[in-house]
């Protein structure tokens, strides 16, 4: 039987760390297997669910490599199927109406913990005879539709990361809502049962999403036997987890695929990463592509425990795929920052210009946004000196220098920086050291920085340089 699996994100915020890295794993295993990736959008909570986030989330996919073979498929455009799922389980006397309110639920969750019990629906509603559902009805009550849990069975399943999982009836909080209340009659279907109802008409093989899935599997494996349908392998993934050791959220600065984009990650160094958490790869090599990951991957080599999330690593990687990307494409991929940050760059901008102040500050970089400090310079007109470069024009000796430096701008021979150096160094009678910092200092204005003559070409081409000379000038002594 051929390999289907699915990414099912709910739209309702941009895609998210979590959701991206379960693509990962689906992506990885269906390329593996030479299997189907299926990309459904749960959007039936159409309260939350928006249409922007659904393009978010394609965009977001794609910009990670992370094809798909069918769909997407919107569960919004599925109702019928599972109309006629939540019949066949009323008609099989596998669910029925409940008519509770939601006063008395909340009386029944305020006694069960005034007893110290967890929160669970007694199933009182199972048994309303016709009579007693006919008079709920005549006072104006909507009923919702539950799914019969039995307290007395143990669920059990072999998940593809953690092995043996075992869950009991009686820890699932009593019967299950399927559906809400509707004047359509059977009403809105929820989560456990629509994911169930499509995963079987899609034909889904393995189930493959994050851990905190787990007492859901339980659920939906009783709806699959309800429903008389194969049980999936069911494979739980570790969950991302932040320096301490909690679910990474929101509070630590990241959630959305964008947020990583926005600080300067490249998507083949995010996604190398993402796959990094939780699985190892069995050659221990740590950077590769997607298709190589394909090639060697298998769940027997995904971890049980939560993967801390690494910064540190993530910087490494990064920096790893920058420094090795062509000029011209590291290029593109720093314009956007540049214009972020307000630089002056128009179409006008010379490409031989800013293909070598990228190949100065490239080497520099760990994430792309590093370039809009490293270029500010560059892109400015007139220098902003520094404490320590302030000092270094006040050293003795250093105004000759610069004035020397001045008056034979005009010959100099942009190509040969050195000759010119050791030029002034010559009529001047001083020491290069003195020459070169005195140089860094008003070019520049600052101590350290990349290389001096490559630095001084760029401020050349633009004409910076006369004009960063005279202005260190009047700090000069
Ligand atoms: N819509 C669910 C989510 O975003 C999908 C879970 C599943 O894969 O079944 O968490």
């Amino acid at each position: 039987m051929s390999v289907r699996v699915r990414l099912a994100p709910s739209p309702t915020g941009n895609l998210h760390i979590g959701t991206a890295r379960t693509g990962v794993f689906n992506w990885l295993f269906a390329r593996h297997q030479g299997g189907q990736f299926v990309l459904r959008i749960e959007d039936t909570d159409q309260e939350r669910s928006r249409s922007e986030y659904t393009e978010n989330i394609l965009e977001g996919l794609r910009w990670l490599g992370l094809t798909w073979d069918e769909g997407p498929f919107f569960q919004s455009q599925r109702g019928d199927l599972y109309q006629q799922a939540i019949q066949t389980l009323l008609d099989r006397e596998w669910a029925y109406y409940c008519y509770c309110s939601e006063a008395e639920l909340e009386q029944l969750r305020t006694s069960q913990k005034a007893q110290g019990q967890a929160p669970r629906y007694d199933n009182r509603h199972r048994h309303l005879t016709p009579a007693q559902q006919q008079a709920y009805r005549a006072e104006g009550r909507e009923p919702v539709v539950r799914f019969k849990i039995d307290d007395a069975r143990v669920i059990t399943w072999l998940d593809g990361v953690r092995g043996e999982v075992t869950w009991k009836g009686q820890d699932l909080g009593g019967d299950m809502v399927i559906a809400r209340a509707s004047d359509r009659g059977v009403g809105q279907p929820l989560y456990n049962l629509a994911v169930v109802v499509d995963d079987i008409a899609m034909g889904i093989t393995h189930v493959i999403r994050g851990e905190d899935h787990i007492a859901n599997t339980a659920k939906q494996i009783l709806l699959y036997e309800a429903l008389g349908a194969t049980v999936p392998e069911f494979i739980h993934t570790p969950l991302i987890l932040n320096a301490a050791g909690q679910k990474l959220s929101k509070r630590d600065g990241v959630t959305s695929i964008w947020d990583f984009r926005d600080l300067g990650y490249t998507a083949a160094a995010l996604v190398n990463y993402m796959t990094l958490l939780g699985w190892s790869p069995p050659d221990g090599q740590e950077i590769f592509t997607l298709d190589q990951a394909a090639a060697n991957f298998s769940f027997s080599r995904v971890n049980r425990a939560g993967a801390k999330f690494d910064w540190d690593k993530l910087d490494w990687l990064n920096s790893q795929y920058l420094h090795q990307l062509p000029i011209p494409e590291l290029t593109a991929a720093l314009v956007p920052f540049w214009q972020g940050a307000g630089y002056p760059l128009g179409p006008e901008t010379d490409q031989t210009w800013l293909e070598a102040l990228t190949a100065l500050i490239g080497p520099s970089l760990v994430r792309l946004k590093d370039a809009v400090g490293l270029a500010k310079t560059f892109f400015e007109t007139g220098v902003t000196l520094d404490e320590a470069a302030q000092q270094q024009l006040r050293q003795p000796g250093t105004r000759a220098v610069l004035q020397a430096v001045l008056q034979d701008l005009d010959s100099l021979d942009i190509n040969n920086i050195p000759g010119f150096i050791q030029a002034i160094t010559e009529t001047q009678h001083v020491k290069k050291g003195l020459v070169m910092r005195g140089l860094r200092a008003a070019l520049l204005g600052a101590m350290h920085g990349p290389d001096l003559a490559q630095a001084w070409l760029l401020l050349h081409a633009k004409g910076e340089d006369r004009s960063r000379l005279t202005q260190a000038l009047a700090v000069s002594a």
